[in-house]
């Protein structure tokens, strides 16, 4: 029998205080090079993964996320350890999932980077995925 429901994928931050489950049915994915994510990061670039806002879920700790942001745009953090679990954007619509806080693989892959127009200049982009100066097309 086909089962045609995405599966959960569970994340959780450093410390465990926080976690989330999200669905395996990611929209678009990319590696962002732009400042803020480096600096909410504190990496070269963040891969994240993009989905409707209402298919990730916090599964515990919701009282040790902190938020970081306004309400229709905002990065939320686990408060303890200051993982960055996701992001909220798009007018709330959307999350962006820090994919390096996932349990296990999702089905989609980064298959580009973003914001190379800012990228870190000790950083050398090495392999063939198509790279665009800001949003990608
Ligand atoms: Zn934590
Ligand atoms: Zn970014």
């Amino acid at each position: 029998m086909r089962n045609e429901e995405p599966r959960p994928l569970a994340g959780q931050c450093l410390c465990g205080a926080v976690r989330y489950l999200v669905l395996d049915a990611f929209v678009y994915a990319a590696n962002c090079h732009c400042s803020q994510c480096r600096r909410a990061t504190g990496s070269a670039f963040k891969p994240f993964a993009g989905i409707e806002r209402d298919k990730l879920s916090l599964a515990h700790g919701e009282d040790d996320v902190m938020r970081f942001g306004d309400h229709q745009a905002h990065d939320v953090h686990c408060g303890r350890c200051g993982s960055l679990l996701y992001s909220v954007v798009r007018n709330g619509e959307y999350v962006h999932v820090t994919l390096g806080t996932l349990d296990s693989a999702p089905s989609i892959r980064p298959d580009k980077h973003i914001f190379v127009g800012s990228k870190a200049a000790w950083f050398t982009i090495t392999d063939d995925l198509p790279q665009f100066l800001e949003h990608a097309d």
